[in-house]
């Protein structure tokens, strides 16, 4: 279920729900491109068309933001947890963990995500890193091509926003990935 904020769509599921919905998409062949949305760019979106787009494309929308559950609430609508990108990319290595998935980590300085992707290792022991790859790299055939040949099956990128929003949109269709999250910062805090 969605709820509008400014014509921007968010996901309105608990966020076990959402996990259950994002894995039953990866064993039905379905893709599913994840944002996180606060109030700083639902302003933006208000007035960047292009970016109002880029945030209705996604297949879910996650609440990050505080502000967002609490318009939520003024509007008697039914957003009730608040998820961040951070937590997101957290529980999407949890249940991949869980299910056997891949994960492939694509942004952020070099060395930071693979030291990344270790941590999370430490964290949810038989996680299975597909592989890693820093957001400086220039060559984007290399980029899909280093992807699509490690047999990941979700594909975190951290390149900020809309940059990575837009590397996910344009290639979407030729990546053989099930599901593709933007996450800005995330792998800095992961690496720390
Ligand atoms: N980044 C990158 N390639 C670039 C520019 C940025 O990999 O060409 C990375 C940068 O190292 C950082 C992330 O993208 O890890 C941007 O994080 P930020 O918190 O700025 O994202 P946002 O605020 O846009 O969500």
């Amino acid at each position: 279920m969605k709820e509008h904020f400014f014509g921007v769509q968010v996901n309105t599921e608990r966020f076990d729900d959402m996990l259950d919905l994002i894995f039953a998409r990866i064993r039905d062949g379905k893709k599913s491109f994840i944002v996180a949305i606060n109030p700083e760019k639902l302003m933006k979106a208000k007035k960047n068309p292009e970016l109002h787009n880029i945030l209705n494309t996604a297949d879910f929308q996650i609440p990050d933001g505080v502000g967002v559950l609490i318009a939520s609430r003024l509007q008697k609508g039914q957003i009730r947890d608040r998820i961040t990108g951070v937590d997101m990319m957290e529980q999407l290595c949890r249940r991949a963990s869980e299910e056997g998935s891949g994960v492939f980590l694509y942004g952020a300085k070099p060395g930071v995500a693979a030291q990344a992707a270790g941590n999370l290792q430490m964290t949810f022991p038989g996680l299975k890193v597909a592989g890693t790859l820093d957001g400086y790299v220039k060559d984007e055939e290399e980029i899909i091509r280093t992807i699509n040949e490690s047999g990941a099956d979700i594909l975190f990128v951290a390149l900020g926003s809309p940059t990575q929003e837009n590397f996910i949109i344009r290639n979407k269709e030729r990546l053989s990935v099930s599901v593709f999250q933007g996450v800005g910062g995330s792998f800095d805090v992961f690496s720390g």
